[in-house]
């Protein structure tokens, strides 16, 4: 008999033992693809090991494998080995990483649908729940997905109540098998016609609200957008979708692949530069290291602008090409534009695979055969491209190492670039981290000599780094006001006088303007002047956000959205005010001052649609546009050379959220924003407005010095102790009942303090509980404490103790869910 341990894409930390019939044991190799019974279902996972006979506890009992369905298997050693290594670190289960690590189409359970069956219990007293969900199915067309009752009626147990109702023969359940291949998606697409005049759309939408928003925002999106998009994201009905093609003004088509717009990146020529002698240096370094055995991880520090992409290339060349391996290169999502996929397809060409999350799971799957199969030897891609089934991998790159997109926001929460220096180490491969504003996890790493430093302190060709000035906002408020004497209210200074002059001087050179402000709609919160009332979101304990052209107060967290206010419902008055200047805003500030000029705004609410951001920095690249505005979007990577002048219109938003990180992540953003001017040969400057113009977040990236801030902070983050300093677990209790959240956050904790003092744990200590920052979320009110340690190892133990033995049991206490966030990037 033959046995194997299966991991199962399912909450559940351990593995299980299946037998595999005679015919399927030549197959059936760890990291292989089963189909396998489990409960009433078959579901799809992964062979971890092989099972040795003498320890199956009962054989009689052991299921069976239904099929192998791989021929060779799915997870490759490498990448099986470096799951194992993520689910024990980060506390997830295999299954569960298994699953983030392959491409969709690959992993999938069955499905189950309800349905009313036409029965009716008679002389019954239903339940509540029973007569919702009822109700619920009678306004709804045929079978349902379990999976959407949750998320309409609310995440409950459901189960218990539909095979009741299944009893009494009122509803059916059925279940779908899982897809064995990978699905090929078609796309229907809305397509809007151009309806040019303000009063052609009068007339033909009248008093449709609802239809020409959806018209209009389509239209933003470049014309067209994926129907799905709109329905699921948006929140768009399909009767709303069907009345614009009924008018006219739109059609929907069938679109059965997506395009992929990187396939038909240009391969563009690739640039000849010659490496300069600090480039060549380090160069020379990592070339060197990927000729040994065990190279090791470098940080590579290098100002914006100093020619870290061909460092980059230069390393894949001489590990794809002189040595025949492999490569992977990670950047930010909001960082793979064409412009940075082009750069490597100039050189690489069709050897380079992109993955990026708007692919669709049949093209995302092509791409992984390709690498799978050797075809494609180099992967640029975001976050989840570290787990590229290339074979023989020489080089792991990973640009903007400091970002914190890097760091999965779900099970398993596992961090790119951590998983990019174990993955290098087990496969002997280079592992070179870039960034100008490094993390202050990697920049310890390299003072305690664990990573190797590499520097580029000098922009190439002799550029300097532009010079920034910081406007005082105090002082220009104070100036604004005493200009239009007293009783003229006047509103938060969006653009001082001194960054309007820059503009203006810009818009007459015909050079180009980049401007940043980190929060997005118009207005960050709506307060009645008359008795303080603030609108909050009903699910959540936060703001909501004023988007004035939309005319709705939304939810950042859970999308929850309400027509925006006239009156206050506390009080009546009409005395409202809109308050905190969002990115809407300025750009009707802006549009309003420079009414010449041509704007794009690039935030969340502009690029919903699959390519709207890659069509918004295309139009940058033709001259298309005047002033750039946006978000932290705009701030990472772009190399514009006509754009001469970057503006932050206020560096204070986020510099004060209850978060360790709140500053670094300020001094990033400003000196990354502040590298995208002056690339090219007519200069630049740099503009920055703040309240705060002494802090030393703002006084070190005016000073261009990363070193100062970096020995600034870590000094503040001594006492108490933050990373790097110790290493961070933060346990989230959520639950929909406050009292019951609460009582499961403190009795958690005492099991951890009690575990802590019956071994005698030393060096862990337990900070909390306490109501997370945000103490509400999506309806689930957030308790958190946080476990910190200067021994990796032993926080590992504790923490990992805790997830196995705690956290089953408390699950299964009524709606308590307990997150273990190892390493977290915020706190909030
Ligand atoms: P970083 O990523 O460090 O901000 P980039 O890699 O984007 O910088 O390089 C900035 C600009 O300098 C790019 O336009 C690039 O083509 C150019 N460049 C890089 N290396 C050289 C070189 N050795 N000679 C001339 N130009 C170079
Ligand atoms: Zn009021
Ligand atoms: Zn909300």
């Amino acid at each position: 008999m033959y046995y194997v341990d299966v991991a199962l894409p399912l909450p559940l930390t351990r593995t299980f033992t299946y037998r595999v019939p005679d015919g399927m044991r030549g197959q059936a190799r760890p990291g292989a693809r089963v189909l396998v019974p489990f409960g009433n279902k078959e579901i799809i996972g992964w062979i971890d090991r092989p099972r040795d006979q003498a320890q199956v506890h009962d054989p009689e009992k052991t299921r069976t494998v239904v099929g192998v369905l791989d021929t060779s298997p799915s997870a490759t050693p490498a990448v099986l080995r470096l799951c194992r290594w993520i689910g024990e670190y980060y506390l997830a289960p295999l299954g569960q990483v298994l699953r983030t690590a392959l491409p969709a189409g690959l992993t999938d359970s069955s499905t189950d649908y309800v349905e009313l069956s036409g029965g009716m219990a008679p002389g019954r007293d239903l339940s509540g729940m029973e007569l919702k969900l009822i109700e619920w199915l009678r306004g709804r067309d045929g079978a349902q997905p379990l999976a959407r009752v949750r998320r309409e009626l609310g995440d409950r147990v459901w189960w218990p109540t539909i095979r009741k109702l299944e009893d009494f023969g009122i509803v059916r359940v059925i279940t779908e098998g899982p897809r064995v291949g990978p699905p090929v998606k078609t796309h229907r697409v809305l397509r809007v016609r151009e309806v040019p005049s303000l009063m052609e759309r009068d007339t033909l939408f009248g008093r449709a609200v609802k239809q020409r928003e959806l018209f209009e925002r389509v239209e933003a999106m470049g014309g067209a957008a994926e129907v799905t998009h709109l329905v699921n994201e948006l929140g768009y009905t399909y009767a709303i979708v069907n009345a614009l093609v009924k008018k006219e003004v739109a059609e929907i088509a069938e679109e059965e692949v997506s395009r992929d717009p990187y396939a038909g990146v240009e391969a563009g020529i690739a640039p000849e530069h010659r490496p300069t002698a600090a480039q060549t240096s380090v160069i020379g370094r990592l070339v060197d290291a990927s000729r040994t055995k065990d190279p090791g991880t470098f940080l590579l520090r290098g100002v914006t602008g100093s020619g870290k992409t061909l460092v980059y290339i230069e390393l894949l060349r001489e590990v794809v090409e002189k040595q025949g391996r492999t490569a992977i290169v990670l950047v930010p999502e909001i960082a793979l534009t064409p412009q940075t996929v082009g750069r490597f397809k100039a050189v690489f060409g069709d050897r380079v695979a992109v993955l990026h999350s708007a692919l669709s799971d049949g093209e995302r799957y092509d791409e992984w055969r390709a690498l799978r199969s050797g075809e494609k030897r180099i992967v640029v891609g975001a976050r989840s491209a570290i787990f590229a089934p290339l074979p023989d991998l020489g080089a792991i790159v990973v640009d903007e190492e400091h970002e914190s997109s890097y760091k999965q926001g779900e099970s398993p929460r596992y961090h790119a670039r951590e998983v990019a220096v174990v993955r290098a180490a087990i496969e002997g491969a280079v592992c070179l981290l870039g960034s100008a504003t490094p993390s202050l996890e990697s920049w310890a790493n390299v003072g305690s000599g664990k990573y190797h430093l590499l520097e580029l302190p000098e922009r190439v060709g002799g550029q300097a780094l532009p010079p920034i000035r910081i406007v005082d906002l105090k002082a220009e408020r104070k100036r604004q006001k005493d200009s239009t004497g007293p009783g003229v209210e006047r509103g938060p200074v969006i653009l001082g006088d001194m960054l309007a002059d820059a503009v203006r001087e810009r818009i007459r050179r015909k050079e180009q303007t980049i401007l940043l402000l980190n929060r997005r709609g118009y207005a960050n919160f709506v307060q009645c002047r008359e008795c303080g009332n603030v609108w909050q979101c009903p699910n959540c304990n936060v703001s909501l956000t004023f988007h004035r052209r939309r005319a709705r107060l939304t939810c950042h967290y859970c999308l929850h959205e309400e027509p925006a206010p006239a009156f206050c419902q506390a009080c009546g008055s009409k005395d409202l005010s809109f308050k905190g200047v969002g990115t809407e805003q300025v750009e009707r500030t802006v549009a309003e001052t420079f009414p010449s000029a041509r704007i794009a705004r690039m935030d969340v609410d502009t690029t919903s649609g699959k390519w709207s951001h890659h069509e918004i920095l295309g139009r940058v690249e033709r001259g298309e546009v005047d002033i750039l505005m946006g978000t932290q979007m705009i701030a990472k990577g772009l190399d514009f050379p006509n754009v001469t002048l970057v503006g932050v219109i206020n560096a204070d938003v986020g510099i004060h959220l209850p978060d360790f990180r709140a500053t670094e992540r300020t001094f990033q953003l400003l000196t990354q924003v502040a590298g995208r001017a002056g690339r090219g040969p007519k200069g630049g400057e740099v503009f920055i407005q703040t309240s705060l113009p002494n802090h030393y977040a703002v006084a070190a990236a005016m000073d261009h010095d990363f070193i100062t801030f970096a020995e600034k902070e870590m000094e503040t983050r001594r006492e108490p102790s933050y990373p790097p300093h110790s290493r961070l677990v933060n346990v989230v209790v959520s639950g929909l009942e406050e009292a019951a959240t609460q009582e499961a956050a403190v009795a958690a904790a005492d099991w951890v303090r009690g575990l802590i003092e019956s071994r005698r744990v030393a060096d862990v200590a337990l900070t909390g509980p306490a109501p997370a920052p945000i103490d509400r979320i999506r309806g689930r009110w957030r308790w958190h404490f946080l476990l910190r340690s200067h021994s990796a190892k032993t926080l590992g133990e504790v923490s990992r103790f805790f997830y196995t033995r705690w956290r089953p049991r408390a699950a299964k206490a009524a709606d308590v869910r307990v997150i273990v966030d190892r390493d977290p990037v915020a706190l909030l």
